[in-house]
């Protein structure tokens, strides 16, 4: 499966001078929701992270996502991989969502869909090792960053770079913003 060209085809691509909520611009960007709304699709990419996580952490016991997004995506890589789920709640504070706060001890894998700064994927990661899990790493379908010092899988590179806005082309050859106070 081309992820990248599954994303397009679904209509996720939104291409143009777009400036995220971080501060970042970028030359476009991709609206998962397109995805996320529609279980059949959503169970697409989850089955190819499900393959992945297997394939490289074949000893993981419990899969963790975020809501809303995040967690939706979890149980369904879950389902694949006949695991566990766990809701890593990131507000101010981090917190375990009340429905499953797991035993100690469990070798983890932090599922989301796509990563931007990777702030979260590191606050969820910190988080599982304070609450004395293994944190084996980092399953997404793509990401702007990489993660260092952590290990990340993904299904596809990101097709828009992002720049700080400051240092952004787009901006420097005076082309207008087409996207404002987007979160991918
Ligand atoms: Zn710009």
């Amino acid at each position: 499966m081309n992820v990248l060209s599954f994303l397009q085809v679904q209509g996720c691509f939104r291409e143009g001078h777009t400036a995220f909520k971080n501060g970042l611009h970028s030359g476009g960007w991709l609206e998962k929701g397109e995805i996320v709304r529609r279980p059949d699709l959503l169970q697409q990419l989850a089955q190819q992270q499900a393959q992945q996580i297997a394939q490289h952490w074949p000893e993981t016991t419990l899969i963790v996502g975020a809501p809303a997004c995040g967690a939706v995506l979890a149980s369904f890589v879950g389902l694949e991989l006949g695991l566990p789920v766990a809701f890593a709640v990131t507000g101010q504070d981090i917190g375990w969502h009340r429905m499953h706060c797991p035993q100690a001890g469990q070798r983890a894998v932090y599922v989301d869909d796509l990563i931007c700064t990777g702030r979260d994927a590191r606050r969820v990661l910190a988080f599982l090792r304070y609450e004395k899990h293994v944190a084996l790493g980092v399953s997404a379908w793509l990401s702007h960053t990489p993660l260092a010092g952590e290990t990340l899988l993904t299904l596809t590179s990101a097709p828009f770079e992002n720049h700080p806005a400051d240092h952004c082309p787009l901006c420097q050859q005076g082309q207008p913003l087409i996207f404002e106070g987007v979160r991918e």
